[in-house]
């Protein structure tokens, strides 16, 4: 019991400080997560016991909350018996899952990681079983939002807040027949069965090529250290991500990509054909219940974008403008093909020289070598160097904070406090370092404490961590970034600074907990400050000589990353309108002519090849993502133009990034985004500034 107490204390000093309060109204109005770094070290549990007792009691407390709302008759709904109660929950609910999956993903303790792993598993299926699709609980908001009648009923955000659930129950059933009912539980069942079999056949997907020494010529000696043998001497080469890169971009040998590449065509087929054909019958029929007649305009009905109409114009429209300046790339790539490389007899590209070549041209016009460049950014140069311009922009500090006790050692932690009013507005955590038994396929950000603004509008910090897999710093060398490394790593930080400037009255809106076809906007909109010169300088320091970039390398970085910009999200806009059609009008037998049609649509420089089946291991097919992959490619545009507007004003004038603050990153997901973005730039968004940007 001893952790229990403990947390419990914790709770009630957050509640005795916001008793200072003027405009209070109830008594212990809300919890206020306004707690000190010691504190959230303290919020997380330190033993397998105690994440039992932690689960169970969150379960409990949930439980006892719930029937302590449905025994409110109607008439006498207040703000403090009805929503507050339910908020108060939630807010503890949310937090301690978070804590929970934090430890799940990151402990260095095999056996904490599995006790956290159980109860996160619990916790969520607790909340499939008594909180989504809860119509007792959805009634007993909608019957305050009639009966109500106290001072908080009418103001913006507890009318907000009534709208949402209300838009929830019907998502989650409201308006279904008791038949339907059950039919929805087993759709999402089925689902759910088939996502996890689709991710697992990726996952474990075990195939690999062997490669002779001589078949990785061109491949850097530190990658190449990297990768295991067989009795032979054979290099092995598996389905890992960065390493595909590394060989597609640089392997001299053509015949070592082709079987690279054509590999990596093969991940989790034929398996997941039938996998994805069951996921889009299964989606299909969801659809239907709900009276739409596709999954994707079902999904895309509640996000930004509305219709899928929308989605498809703003596709096309960007694929269009994209290929303009493609083919103005690929017109100079193709005149200066490596020598090895020949095209085929329509004049296109094999797709596994494809990036080679542009690595190739990268190398000879820009001066760009990826290894060289990166003694220019050292890990622990980078991170302080980075929030020194965050300061500029956004008029905050970072200062060192406490970082014992936490999951693993080696995490940084920062508190971030506002330079205006001098105010802590959170912690950020950084756990940068690879290590064994680390859950993340790829750098990410995870929301510990949710950002909550309590009744007197006074915000309550929230904690969040950036978690990635850098190489940790030998004695001689210190852990340098690939420049690609820098940008995700600033990528991920931006989500980390949403979360904590993001502090909404209600839990469920905190931070990053937006429209999912708005959630990358902040992040991508960060990335664009790579373009500028001030930017590069102000964070390279070549690890051995402290030099920064020099104007020259700065000038062909930016023209490199130009170079390639319109290619690249060419990209993403084909795997945007993958995910929309399979899910618009996906019939599971057209789909590889679907495919290959729209390849040959929208790629007019490299061959198409049949064997390569992106869609069997095209996961956020299965995940969230689902229809909406468009997200990446509309971020960008967005992106783009709020960047813009602010380089109008000066990069890092505070005044432009405190006004970015106010209507993009605080309002979290309790405004539309549709919104937010026109009170920014004061007008609709539109391609141009990314499109300057090519
Ligand atoms: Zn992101």
């Amino acid at each position: 019991m001893l952790f229990v107490k403990k947390f419990i204390s914790v709770v009630c000093v957050m509640m005795i400080l916001i008793t200072g309060c003027k405009k209070k109204k109830f008594d212990q109005e809300r919890m206020c997560a306004r707690i000190d770094m010691q504190r959230v070290v303290a919020l997380f549990p330190k033993t397998a016991e105690e994440i039992e007792l932690l689960s169970s009691e969150t379960q409990q407390h949930m439980q006892n909350v719930l029937e302590e709302l449905y025994a409110i008759p109607a008439q006498t709904r207040t703000y403090p018996n009805t929503v507050l109660l339910y908020e108060q929950a939630y807010l503890l609910f949310f937090t301690r899952l978070q804590l929970l999956s934090v430890l799940a993903m990151l402990s260095d303790n095999a056996q904490l990681q599995l006790a956290a792993n159980l109860a996160v598993q619990e916790l969520q299926q607790f909340q499939v079983k008594n909180m989504i699709g809860n119509m007792q609980m959805y009634e007993a908001f909608s019957q305050y939002a009639v009966y109500g009648k106290d001072a908080y009923h009418t103001t913006k955000p507890v009318q907000n807040f009534l709208q949402h659930m209300a838009q929830k129950s019907i998502q989650e059933g409201k308006n279904l027949s008791i038949d339907q009912r059950s039919e929805f539980a087993k759709l999402n069942q089925d689902i759910g069965r088939l996502s996890g079999q689709f991710i697992g056949n990726i996952l474990y997907d075990s195939r690999h090529i062997l490669v002779s020494a001589d078949g990785l010529k061109g491949v850097a000696d530190s990658v190449v250290q990297t990768i295991h043998q067989d009795d032979q001497g054979n290099y092995i080469l598996p389905a890992n991500q960065s390493l595909f890169f590394s060989i597609m971009e640089n392997c001299e040998v053509e015949a070592t990509r082709k079987a690279y590449y054509l590999m990596f065509g093969q991940i989790a087929y034929p398996q997941n054909e039938q996998v994805l054909g069951g996921l889009m019958r299964k989606r299909h029929e969801l659809a239907q219940l709900f009276g739409f007649n596709s999954f994707a305009g079902y999904q895309i009905h509640d996000l930004m974008m509305k219709t899928t109409k929308k989605v498809e114009q703003f596709l096309w429209a960007f694929a269009k403008d994209l290929q303009i300046y493609e083919k103005r790339d690929y017109q100079k790539m193709l005149r200066h093909l490596p020598p090895t490389v020949t095209v085929t007899s329509q004049g296109t590209l094999q797709p596994w020289d494809d990036a080679y070549v542009k690595s190739y041209y990268r190398k000879q016009f820009f001066n760009i070598n990826d290894t060289a460049l990166a003694a220019y950014f050292p890990l622990d140069f980078v991170v302080p160097a980075m929030f020194k311009q965050f300061q500029k922009v956004f008029h905050v500090s970072f200062e060192e904070d406490l970082s014992e006790g936490l999951w693993a050692p080696g995490v940084q932690s920062y508190r971030v406090r506002s330079l205006k009013n001098q105010a802590v507005i959170g912690y950020l955590l950084l756990d940068l370092y690879q290590r064994s038994g680390k859950k993340i396929n790829d750098a990410c950000h995870m929301m510990i404490i949710p950002a909550i603004r309590d009744d007197c509008s006074i915000a309550c910090v929230g904690a969040s961590v950036v978690v990635a897999q850098f190489a940790p710093p030998t004695p001689s060398v210190p852990t340098l970034l690939e420049f690609s490394d820098v940008m995700t790593l600033f990528h991920e930080i931006g989500h980390g600074l949403h979360a904590l400037f993001g502090a909404t009255r209600f839990t469920m809106f905190s931070g990053t907990q937006v429209q999912q076809d708005f959630v990358e906007t902040p992040s991508v909109m960060l990335e664009y400050w790579f373009d500028e010169p001030e930017m590069l300088s102000a964070i390279s320091h070549h690890f051995q000589t402290g030099k920064p970039l020099s104007n020259v390398q700065i000038q062909q970085l930016i023209a490199a990353q130009k170079f390639g910009r319109a290619g690249r999200m060419l990209k993403q806009v084909y795997m945007a309108m993958l995910s929309f059609y399979i899910f618009q009008n996906g019939h599971e037998r057209e789909l590889p002519k679907m495919i290959s049609k729209l390849y040959k649509k929208i790629f007019h420089y490299v061959a198409y090849e049949p064997e390569f089946h992106v869609e069997a291991s095209f996961a956020h097919l299965a995940q969230a993502y689902g229809a909406a992959y468009y997200t990446y490619p509309l971020s960008a545009v967005i992106g783009a133009d709020i960047f813009k507007q602010m380089k109008q004003h000066g990069l890092w004038n505070h005044e432009v990034g405190t006004k970015y603050i106010e209507d993009i990153l605080s309002p979290g997901g309790s405004s539309a985004p549709q919104a937010m973005i026109k009170r920014f730039l004061g007008r609709h968004f539109t391609m141009n500034a990314y499109v300057s940007m090519l």
